[in-house]
């Protein structure tokens, strides 16, 4: 095999095989994928790029995929027949023209992750998780199912996934915390879904203990596969600019997968010569589970967990999270800083996004209200090129959007600053006129 890559502790160093069943090593560490950067760096950064650009969105089998088609870099263990994608990666970048101008930075761009077979950007990470599992069954390993906790994406994507694999998938939910729309997902998709009374970081703790127990394989993100596939989303990022790396990345960050994600695929670019500089990282936190942002103010010096209380960016509630360690790593590496959203900042951020065009889910609005502070503050330069990561589609959070225009997110103490009421009238032109000549005075004025 030409390109080689390996499990290996982000604190001892020691290493397995990508088809070991680890997740945490004896040392309490978590891994992270390594790969050989000498293979990798033997083809020059110019026909890395050649061949990655060549292949994107294409129809061969399985490098069409944004994810599969940096396979070398992703996850070379994995035979091409054993791969289970759903043509992921690929996703649109928002040129949010209206909304840059109206918040007074150069150029604003909304990555829309959440344009993606489960709506989120999930998907981009389970495929390579899912794809080493059918490979290691291929193999002949006993894995009998998947499972994982969840606040409602990585459950719809795990068990889509699993089902287009024919792999049974377990999840772990807690119950009233995730949207309806999320929680159709698994159920549509066969999986066996544990509705518990509990939160995210209590689903957690019993999935840890339930693949200790029994011979089920783990899907959440101390699993570092996952952060493999997720990590194309800056390498397609840049395909998408030409390869000229943006100013700032702005990211909402919960378990911090995601964030380290990004930044490892930036460092592991660098590396093999597909660009020469960094983009700068914001990661976005709600108030309401900010233990990044409270480890921040002490210049990450010290992180301590909180206990999360309700967030309408229900995904991104994590008192505890698990990619800490790994995404304090990639901020001091890229120079990044945090910045948290209240409910009524992130609720009013969403409606403005949404008026210029956008559908935004409330960890867009977490990403964009943390925006607009860090510009308020000279953080980010108005001459900047900023991109911001949606993570989820709007239409997963119907309650979220109903409830914000009917103004009824009081227990969250928002106060909707743009809401838009539907207006019911009678089959009847004077009073469709009456109603069209009140609400768009000023149209005509
Ligand atoms: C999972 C998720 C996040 C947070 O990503 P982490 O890797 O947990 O930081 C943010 N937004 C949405 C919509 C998600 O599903
Ligand atoms: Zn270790």
């Amino acid at each position: 095999m030409e390109y080689q890559a390996w499990f290996e502790c982000i604190r001892c160093g020691s290493r397995h095989d990508l088809d070991q069943v680890v997740y945490e090593c004896e040392c309490g560490g978590l891994f992270e994928v390594v790969h050989d950067m000498e293979a990798l760096g033997r083809r020059p950064g110019t026909e890395w790029r050649r061949l990655f650009d060549q292949r994107y969105m294409g129809t061969v089998w399985p490098y069409g995929s944004g994810v599969w088609g940096k396979k070398e870099m992703v996850c070379p263990a994995v035979d091409d027949d054993n791969v289970v994608s759903i043509y992921e990666g690929g996703s649109n970048l928002f040129w949010a023209d209206r909304l840059g101008d109206e918040m007074g930075v150069g150029e604003l761009w909304i990555k829309q992750c959440g344009h993606s077979h489960t709506g989120s950007f999930k998907d981009l990470g389970m495929t390579v998780l899912v794809s080493m599992v059918k490979q290691m069954r291929a193999d002949g390993q006993a894995i009998p199912a998947i499972a994982c906790a969840s606040t409602g994406d990585t459950s719809a994507s795990l068990a889509a996934y699993g089902a287009a694999a024919g792999i049974p998938v377990i999840v772990l939910l807690p119950k009233d915390k995730i949207s309806v729309s999320q929680l159709i997902q698994p159920i549509a998709n066969g999986a066996l879904t544990l509705s518990i009374r509990t939160d995210f970081d209590g689903c957690m703790r019993l999935v840890r203990g339930l693949v200790k127990s029994e011979n089920v394989y783990l899907a959440n993100s101390m699993n570092s596969l996952r952060i493999e596939g997720q990590k194309t989303v800056g390498i397609e990022l840049l395909q998408q600019f030409d390869w000229v790396v943006p100013d700032w990345i702005v990211i909402p960050g919960g378990n911090l997968g995601n964030v380290s994600a990004l930044g490892k695929g930036f460092l592991e670019m660098r590396q093999m010569g597909l660009v020469d500089r960094l983009p700068r990282l914001a990661v976005a936190q709600a108030r309401n589970a900010d233990p990044l942002y409270r480890s921040y103010r002490t210049g990450f010096e010290s992180f301590e967990p909180v206990e999360a209380s309700d967030t309408l960016a229900s995904a991104i509630r994590i008192g505890d999270p698990v990619s800490w360690e790994r995404a304090i790593r990639v901020m001091r590496r890229l120079d990044g800083v945090v910045e948290e959203a209240t409910e009524a900042e992130l609720a009013d951020a969403c409606a403005r996004a949404d008026r210029s065009g956008l559908f935004t889910c409330p960890h867009t609005g977490v990403a964009l209200a943390a925006l607009e502070k860090l510009i308020a503050h000279g953080t980010i330069r108005p001459d900047s090129r900023v991109v911001v990561i949606s993570t989820a589609l709007g239409l997963k959070f119907p309650e979220f959007k109903v409830g914000y225009h009917e103004d009824r997110l009081g227990e969250f103490e928002v106060t909707p600053s743009h809401a838009n009421r539907p207006v019911e009238v009678d089959a009847d032109l004077e009073q469709v006129r009456r109603a069209v000549l009140e609400t768009v005075d000023s149209v005509y004025a």
